[in-house]
């Protein structure tokens, strides 16, 4: 069963209760050293296919691989997978350093120190790193909660809108931080709904728009002039 594919998601399907058809036959490969962009409008389905990912809700039909192991709810390969959800509750009044070794603790797994040093490397967050969380920027709480998805050095880690509220400069750091942390043979996906974000941030991108797959390639394809137009649907 093991494989070297990070990620294969094939004819994933899910309606919610009240009948709401959110991802609809979708199938798409991740590589190894990508980082991956899942893009698409409000509503896409970008949230849905996360949570499946993670095993948070099932689908109705279609399945997930991730290093060839089936996605089950508590299956141990997603202790392979980090994930970043949005506006994670640190202590104000901790630094953010004490704040990652609280969450740590609190997650039962083994502490490697080697582990945690490289995470940090990667996420670069310098001196603030002993400077309370409370005088963080947005930016910054958004670089912790990321070093934190980092902290057991995931071989697939999967973030849930990143860039969001980020300006270009911290876009560019976001960045050279994913792509540091997926030199080393990891694997990065991300999702946005912007295109100009992906377009920084990603090698490959996967298109989404009302559940449905509608692009998926190397960035510079997905932004060329064909691009351009997607970019217009997303407008409309
Ligand atoms: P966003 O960026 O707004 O989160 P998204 O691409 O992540 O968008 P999803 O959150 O996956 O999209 O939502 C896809 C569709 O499913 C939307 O139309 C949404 O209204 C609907 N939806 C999401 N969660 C539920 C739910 N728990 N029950 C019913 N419908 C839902």
């Amino acid at each position: 069963e093991d494989s070297d594919l990070p990620l294969e998601i094939t004819g994933l399907t899910k309606t919610y209760k009240n009948g709401h058809l959110a991802v609809a036959d979708l199938s798409f490969q991740v590589e190894k050293g990508q980082v991956l962009g899942l893009l698409g409008p409000n509503g896409a389905g970008k949230t849905t296919t996360l949570r499946m990912l993670m095993g948070l809700i099932h689908p109705d039909s279609g399945e997930i691989r991730i290093f060839g192991h089936r996605v089950r709810p508590g299956a141990p390969v997603l202790s392979r997978l980090g994930s970043f959800v949005e506006g994670p509750g640190f202590l104000p009044h901790l630094t953010g350093r004490d704040n990652l070794n609280l969450y740590w603790r609190a997650t039962g797994r083994p502490l490697e120190d080697a582990h945690m040093d490289e995470a940090l490397q990667i996420a670069d967050l310098g001196s603030a790193l002993d400077r309370p969380v409370r005088t963080y920027s947005q930016g910054m709480r958004q670089r912790l909660a990321i070093a934190q998805a980092m902290l057991g050095l995931p071989d697939l880690l999967v973030l849930d809108e990143p860039t969001n509220g980020l300006d270009p400069p911290q876009i560019r750091e976001m960045r050279e931080v994913l792509v540091r942390y997926a030199a080393a043979g990891r694997t990065v996906i991300i999702s946005s709904h912007l295109l100009a974000e992906v377009e920084q941030v990603c090698t490959h991108a996967v298109v989404m728009s009302g559940g449905r797959r509608v692009a998926a390639g190397p960035v510079a394809d997905i932004v060329g002039p064909s691009g351009r137009r997607l970019e217009d649907a997303f407008l409309e």
